[in-house]
């Protein structure tokens, strides 16, 4: 998540306004080196508010957008209160094999009846993402805490996964190699640079390209994403491709070199999680933008961060 300050109003019920309509601004052209095959999407919040309206039909032309895009599997971020839980159970059950659900706390530490939720039910694959580069660092919440490790051998003994992202390096690296059966996904441009360092050695750790990451620009070192700087659909659209060539040679001259050169390590992923970001327009533009990254990788290792690494991962006997 890149803002979690704002209160959100996520997901389906943005449906709703694609249903209703509204002029359709230009789209975003794709260029001819785009890559073509299936995606897993690795990284999107999919129900972070309470105010989720079920609604079948919301959610059955959501997964038409889906399909559309070849998303094959959404691994998705459920917060525990009763409308995420429900929805979270409902896509579950409605569309078996096509979503893998993590529970996603809203403090940094798990409290106890979270981390029981997620070892004992059978709903969730994982925890996550949990989020050591907001406010933990400074209440010396930190992923090599002894309550951390004890949680990474109960996860791994019970076959889940965790997400994290991490504030920095510093206490990472023990938390990554405590218990080498649990493996770790984590996002975020904070601990980047150093993957090299955390990935050697750590076989189980893995890294999303969410394209919230590759659309933006490094401000004073931190990366302002457009999908958060932007308001809404209009603006994030035209700004999207004002500035699309200036993203995409940043976004290439960034993970390309990483990526090629730790094939099996990267995964994609979009990081979407508010209302507006769930519209046809706008997600079929984050989309192209994303193929036309992954075009850009050599096409086996395009295939593998698209979509056959998470299938690996995300198999049931992981
Ligand atoms: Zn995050």
């Amino acid at each position: 998540m890149i803002n979690p300050k704002i209160i959100i109003n996520i997901l389906f019920a943005t449906i709703l306004t694609i249903l209703v309509g509204g002029c359709s601004p230009e789209i975003v052209q794709n260029n001819k080196k785009s890559y073509e095959g299936p995606l897993i999407d690795t990284h999107m919040h999919i129900s972070m508010t309470d105010h989720i309206n079920i609604n079948e039909q919301n959610h059955a032309l959501f997964m038409k957008i889906m399909d559309k895009h070849q998303i094959k599997k959404i691994l998705g971020f459920n917060l525990a209160n009763k409308k995420s839980l429900d929805m979270a159970s409902y896509l579950a059950q409605e569309y078996p094999n096509r979503f893998e659900m993590f529970l996603q706390m809203t403090s940094p530490e798990p409290s106890k009846k979270e981390m029981e939720m997620v070892l004992n039910q059978s709903l969730f694959r994982g925890i996550g993402e949990l989020s050591f580069n907001r406010d933990a660092s400074t209440q010396d919440i930190h992923p090599d805490n002894v309550e951390f490790l004890k949680l990474y051998d109960k996860l791994a003994d019970s076959k889940k996964l965790i997400y994290i992202h991490p504030a920095n390096t510093k206490r990472l690296q023990k938390a990554l190699s405590h218990n080498k059966k649990l493996i770790f996904l984590m996002h975020g441009t904070e601990t980047l640079n150093e993957f090299p360092k955390l990935a050697d050695g750590n076989e189980n750790v893995h890294y999303t390209i969410d394209t919230a990451y590759l659309i933006g620009h490094y401000t004073n070192g931190r990366f302002e994403s457009l999908l958060n700087v932007t308001s809404g659909k209009q603006e994030f659209l035209s700004a999207l491709n004002k500035n699309y060539a200036q993203f995409m040679e940043g976004a290439i001259a960034t993970y390309k070199p990483l990526v090629e050169k730790y094939p099996d390590r990267f995964l994609w992923g979009t990081d979407l999680w508010l209302e507006w970001q769930f519209d046809e327009d706008v997600y079929d533009a984050i989309v192209g933008f994303s193929r036309d990254f992954l075009g850009n990788l050599s096409p086996e290792t395009a295939e593998k961060v698209a979509y056959s690494n998470a299938e690996k991962i995300l198999k049931k006997d992981s």
